[in-house]
């Protein structure tokens, strides 16, 4: 928590996830889990641009975008990247959601945590990360996400290990953090800022807000 509160005052409220100005009746959260799957490999301003095109182009429903092709979607994706791979992706997630809920993306999300992850890692292109993003920034139920930020700033203030897997890393921060949706959405984003600004593949430790935590800048330099 004095981590979280040394990046708070830094970088002040992250304000995540970050969704259109008028994100509709679904309150994003469509937005939010295509956006979850477009930034994949690749940098949010390309999902930006998008999830800008799927707009223009009226993909704005589960129904619409189930109901194109994927050579159409993957040209609208193209700015991010991967996108015949995303496309396939984004068509299995909308396929399973429609199939299972129609337009309805916010039953679909409305169901205990533990069973939602399971059944968005059903999916074939959800992995962890991403489906921990759409549990967490879509449907606003406690899971924490992690990223290779995450793991760098942990490994390099010995709070984990370098070999630790994903679930590892998740566990070290749900048992010490209080169960709060509100703090775990602005904590990982946190970590973000700090990992674009400052723990980088070569760190800059002198400004960062983390500075005065213990750490090791080397640690796990090979796995980061
Ligand atoms: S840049 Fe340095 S002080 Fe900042 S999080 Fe990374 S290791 Fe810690």
């Amino acid at each position: 928590m004095e981590m979280y509160a040394a990046m708070r005052r830094r970088f002040g409220h992250q304000g995540w996830w970050p969704t259109a100005a008028s994100p509709g009746p679904d309150d994003g959260a469509l937005e939010i889990c295509l956006g979850a799957i477009l930034t994949q490999n690749t940098n949010w301003k390309n999902v930006e641009k998008a999830l800008a095109n799927l707009c223009q182009a009226g993909y704005t429903s589960v129904s619409a975008i189930h109901a194109k092709s994927h050579a159409k979607l993957a040209a609208l994706i193209r700015p991010a990247g991967y996108f015949n791979v995303k496309a396939k992706r984004l068509k299995n997630f909308i396929t399973h959601v429609y199939e299972a809920v129609g337009d309805d993306i916010k039953t679909f999300l409305d169901r205990p945590t533990a069973a939602l992850r399971e059944e968005l890692l059903s999916i074939n292109g959800i992995g962890r990360e991403t489906a921990d993003s759409m549990i967490l920034y879509a449907a606003g139920k406690a899971t924490f996400v992690v990223d290779a930020y995450t793991v760098r700033v942990l490994t390099r203030h010995g709070l984990c290990a370098p070999e630790d897997d994903y679930e590892a890393v998740k566990e070290v921060l749900e048992s010490s953090l209080p169960q709060d949706v509100a703090l775990w959405n602005d904590f990982h984003a946190q970590i973000v800022a700090v990992g674009k600004e400052y723990c980088r593949p070569r760190p800059r430790c002198e400004r960062c807000p983390l500075e005065p935590f213990p750490h090791d800048p080397m640690a796990g330099t090979n796995q980061v």
